[in-house]
């Protein structure tokens, strides 16, 4: 969030955005799931110019053994940037950020998994950014739901998540690199479509009340459409799955 230079138009006098698209488009966005042979699940996000892999462990023994908890298991989600995930190369390893992104994730996460019946477990999430360009909390977040479904651990329902915002005094959805320098909010949402839950919301920025209404409207629209995605990845993952097993019989 800050000032733009001078000459950088986010909203042209079409009303469209820096590559094109109108305020309330989404950058493409392709996933694929068991995609890693040595993970539990998998999932691979291409979302604009974001690249994002999630693998899932487990449920498997807690570690550290002091955060065992005795009624349901933990669900520790991992995320971390590359370090030629972004122009400038990222300084390797965690930070302040990575920590946040990664608890906030736990959370959402934590919602939607029937974490009671697997006690003192440990369900693992690493997320690895490959590529960065605005986003990745939420690309993050639904490669981890395809992962964990991959992965077979039994949930509630995935979560969806996109992000809204406002640059250049309109309201936009999945805000690009530029717009997250340079526009005046960002609204990431994890949003649950079965139970009608955000389980995730942040806000970075000023909004009045009635923008941040159509930006969470926006968004929440928004995630049904990526949860659409997601369901298309998991049901070509489960008929390859299938023809396998055939071939294989
Ligand atoms: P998100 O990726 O969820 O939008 P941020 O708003 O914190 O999270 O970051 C926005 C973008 O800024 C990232 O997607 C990435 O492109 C870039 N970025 C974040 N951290 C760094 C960093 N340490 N070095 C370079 N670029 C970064």
């Amino acid at each position: 969030m800050g000032g733009a230079p001078t000459d950088l138009k986010l909203i042209d006098e079409r009303g469209l955005r820096l590559d094109g698209r109108r305020p309330d488009e989404m950058r493409p966005l392709k996933i694929e799931a068991g995609v890693l042979n040595k993970a539990d699940g998998s999932a691979f996000v291409e979302w604009g110019m974001n690249k994002v892999m999630a693998a899932v462990y487990g449920p498997r023994e807690c570690h550290p053994r002091h955060l065992q908890n005795t009624e349901r298991a933990l669900v520790q989600c991992h995320y971390n940037m590359a370090s030629f995930s972004v122009e400038d190369r990222k300084r390797p390893g965690p930070d302040r950020r990575s920590h946040e992104i990664s608890k906030i994730l736990s959370e959402a996460l934590t919602h939607v998994v029937f974490t009671e019946y697997f006690p003192r477990t440990s369900i693992d999430v690493y997320i690895e950014v490959l590529q960065a360009n605005a986003g990745t909390r939420c690309a993050g977040l639904t490669a981890a739901s395809v992962a964990l479904a991959d992965a077979g651990v039994p949930m509630r329902d995935l979560v969806a998540s996109v992000a809204a915002g406002k640059v250049a005094n309109t309201i936009v959805l999945d805000l690009g690199k530029e717009e997250d320098n340079f526009g005046q909010a960002d609204i990431p949402v994890g949003y649950v479509p079965r139970t009608d839950e955000v389980v995730l919301l942040q806000m970075d920025g000023d909004l009045t009340r009635e923008e941040f209404d159509k930006g969470l409207h926006m968004a929440v629209g928004a995630c049904k459409k990526v949860y659409e995605v997601q369901r298309d990845a998991l049901k070509r993952r489960y008929s390859a799955r299938a023809e396998g097993q055939e071939e294989g019989a």
